[in-house]
């Protein structure tokens, strides 16, 4: 049997674990409720717990390379400490990586989750074709991933790769991290709803307020479903989604020419609604996409650049991620496949 690695990936709201073959095989992948508000020894000891359990199933069929554990927030790859985590309260200046290490007795690979959901997709998703990528993931907030030759490039304290947190409004909305006017603040599904309500809070009567006062669990994906029926409010809110992440990835596609840019996360599903916008943003700002890219405009508006082979004919290529929620699980268990290589 091959080699099984296990990979982590913790989230606000559930624990997910798996166990991948080399060839990125799915073997076993089982959800945890995570219960943040019970502490992180709490979260921690589950997490042992259930690896421990996954780990003994299979000791005696195929030898483990390693376990891979995605945390969302910023980490010092160095020291193995969790720095901060908007979604883990309690895990400031937290030893994670010792506390892991401590109850499984074997080494972890600690790593940023947007970090190992940008691997996942090279390994097996989108960017698999291509060493160099970066990937972009709308969820709760923006994550942002950065893969250079196959490997994660972290930068000197391993905290590379916050693109949700680029200025993309000098004066605007003010962000967790501290700054105003972050990418996240426009282009996460949370943004996404708090523009819906700043939009309403102008205009009362609009099909958009009713649908807002009647679903009080309207998310990104409600006001998805009024873009894709011609609501003009909503569609307006897309826009200006597009045209912040169009700012964002121009800014990377000028500094790093890199041959694949990744879209990933939850809120990437309204892709159709926002990347006309943001493609228009990038031809407009980036002067290495324009040379770089697909000449036809109606291509381009239709996102059909994702259809040129990533890394042919050097490229740009800026397409939507395709292993979902999994791309973090994939690439948590890649981390110890690589390590060392
Ligand atoms: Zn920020």
């Amino acid at each position: 049997m091959n080699r099984l690695a296990i990979g982590v990936d913790l989230g606000g709201t559930n624990l997910r674990i798996a166990a991948v073959d080399e060839q990125g095989k799915l073997v076993e992948k089982i959800t945890l409720d995570t219960q943040v508000s019970l502490g992180r020894d709490h979260v921690i000891g589950e997490m042992c717990n259930a690896i421990q359990r996954m780990s003994d199933k299979y000791k005696n069929s195929a030898p483990l390379v390693g376990i891979g554990v995605g945390v969302p927030g910023i980490i010092d790859r160095q020291t193995g400490l969790v720095r901060e985590s908007p979604n883990l309260p309690d895990w400031v200046d937290y030893p994670a990586q010792a506390a892991i290490e401590q109850r499984l007795k074997t080494v972890v690979i600690l790593e940023n989750d947007a970090n190992v959901a940008a691997l996942g997709e090279k390994w097996l998703g989108a960017a698999k074709d291509c060493d160099d990528m970066a990937m972009l993931t709308l969820g709760t907030g923006v994550g942002g991933g950065l893969v250079v030759g196959g490997k994660i490039w972290g930068g000197a304290n391993g905290m590379a790769g916050e693109f949700g947190h680029t200025t993309v409004e000098p004066d605007g909305h003010i962000c967790g991290c501290g700054n105003h006017g972050c990418l996240e603040q426009y282009a996460s599904a949370t943004a996404m709803v708090r523009m819906a309500r700043e939009a309403v809070s102008r205009d009362g009567t609009s099909a958009l307020a009713r649908a807002l006062h009647s679903d009080p669990g309207f998310s990104a994906k409600s006001l998805y479903n009024l873009a894709a029926q011609g609501d003009e409010d909503a569609r307006r809110i897309f826009r200006y989604v597009g045209r912040c992440l169009g700012i964002v990835l121009s800014a990377l596609v000028n500094s790093l020419n890199l041959p694949i840019y990744v879209i990933g996360g939850g809120a990437s599903s309204a892709w159709d609604a926002f990347s006309p916008a943001m493609f228009e943003e990038l031809r407009r700002r980036s002067l290495v996409f324009d040379a770089t890219t697909v000449q036809d405009p109606n291509a381009i508006h239709e996102g059909a650049a994702a259809h040129v082979k990533p890394g042919s004919g050097h490229r740009t290529v800026i397409t939507h991620a395709q292993l979902g929620s999994d791309a973090g699980l994939y690439g948590a268990a890649r981390l110890p496949m690589i390590a060392g290589s």
